[in-house]
């Protein structure tokens, strides 16, 4: 498999995710011919007269950097347009906008903590029904969609366990029961994977991750396929007031013109820190898509042009897992995933410490489990990081 620049698909034709990432919006200024996009921060605009709105009214409804970004992601993702929100917990919230009460939302039994917490408070207050399923078991999905779900969220790669979701048996089951389907993209962005043509109508990202890929930007996206999708989003995230700001969008445009090297280079040695973990003793389990006796490896290579940069292992328990993250040099103990700097995470205590003991164990998430964000450090730095700090966890053992 290549490292994404060809299999492209999506309705997004011509040229590659390099070239396009770098050159969008790029020559777009009409006012002063500024190569580069400049930002606009202003709240408001002037109207041209009484009852001539100009293209921008006010910053919440639409705004010239926002839309350099929105055009940008939407071209990526091969959607009709895109709606840039303030975090990707927004963008979640914004898509769920469209089930109304008593209709049900099916999602992962194993997706982002933010997200288990946000639907699980949703269904408590009585917003919409919510059932979290093991979306790789093909009966539990068959059960869950005779309920006829108004919408599915699929996280795949999953997070933390980068557990694969099938989209062509998700797809089947949506098409059959005309439901939704939003897949949350976060993991791999549009250089390793396009939902909208493998059968979503909408992926939503947390910009903050890879999209930006330098950990200075919270912010989120919702990407429709179809324009009236898109058109209801616009509406619900100016009155919801959800949408990001102008200079965080300015920020994320200008990250995401080197995505694809970085997704290349940070894949690259991701697969090569699996690989080494794998041969340690000290390493119970390692979750890579990439490996070759990944469960999921086989609907990866079908379905992704890469396998990302995120991986998971688990040590025997609590305190190694202490060790081990005490020992590390190059990897900061940190929630969040997809900069340009390495993070080493404890999901049990850190990103899915919302979920309850009882559904961390459901999802297969136990304490001793670490979850890896591979940046761009050198390969060899960070290997030898990780065997010195797992060769401290064993000789603390010993002694
Ligand atoms: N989706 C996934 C897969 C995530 O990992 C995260 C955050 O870690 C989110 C959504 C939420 O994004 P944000 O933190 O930007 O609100």
């Amino acid at each position: 498999m290549g490292q994404g620049q060809e299999k492209r698909d999506g309705g997004v034709s011509g040229s590659s995710i390099a070239t396009r990432t770098v050159r969008a919006g790029v020559d777009s200024d009409s006012g002063h011919n500024a190569v580069m996009p400049p930002v606009h921060l202003s709240s408001t605009f002037r109207f041209h007269g009484l009852g001539q709105k100009a293209e921008y009214d006010y910053t919440r409804s639409g705004n010239p950097t926002r839309s350099n970004l929105a055009e940008a992601l939407a071209d990526l993702e091969g959607g009709f347009g895109a709606t840039i929100t303030g975090s990707g917990m927004a963008a979640i919230h914004l898509v769920c906008q469209l089930v109304g009460r008593r209709e049900l939302l099916i999602a992962p039994h194993d997706c982002y903590g933010g997200t288990h917490r946000l639907l699980t408070t949703m269904a408590k207050v009585d917003r919409f029904d919510v059932l979290f399923v093991d979306q790789s078991d093909r009966d539990a999905l068959a059960a869950a969609f005779a309920l006829g779900p108004k919408m599915i969220l699929v996280e795949t790669p999953s997070n933390p366990l980068l557990r694969v979701t099938d989209f062509s048996l998700v797809r089947e089951f949506a098409e059959k029961f005309g439901t939704v389907m939003v897949a949350d993209n976060t993991f791999l962005s549009p250089v390793f994977q396009n939902p909208l043509a493998l059968g979503a109508d909408i992926v939503v990202h947390s910009t903050t991750k890879y999209l930006n890929g330098h950990s200075d930007v919270v912010g989120g996206v919702a990407i429709a396929k179809t324009e009236s999708l898109h058109e209801e989003l616009e509406w619900w995230a100016n009155c919801l007031g959800v949408t990001g700001a102008p200079f965080d969008s300015f920020l994320t445009l200008r990250g995401l013109r080197t995505l694809q090297v970085r997704m290349a280079q940070q894949a690259q040695t991701a697969k090569g820190l699996a690989e080494l973990l794998r041969q340690h003793p000290r390493v119970r389990q390692v979750f890579y898509p990439g490996l070759e006796d990944h469960p999921n490896h086989q609907v990866a290579k079908r379905q992704q042009m890469g396998f990302g940069a995120m991986l998971s292992f688990e040590l025997a328990n609590l305190q190694e897992v202490e060790r081990f993250v005490q020992s590390l040099v190059f990897f900061s103990l940190a929630e969040s995933l997809g900069g340009v700097e390495s993070l080493v995470a404890h999901p049990a205590t850190m990103t899915h410490a919302a979920m309850s003991p009882e559904a961390r164990r459901t999802a297969g998430i136990s304490d001793g489990l670490i979850r890896l964000s591979v940046g761009l450090e050198s390969a060899q730095d960070l290997g030898r990081d990780i065997t010195a700090a797992l060769n401290r966890v064993s000789i603390e053992a010993v002694s």
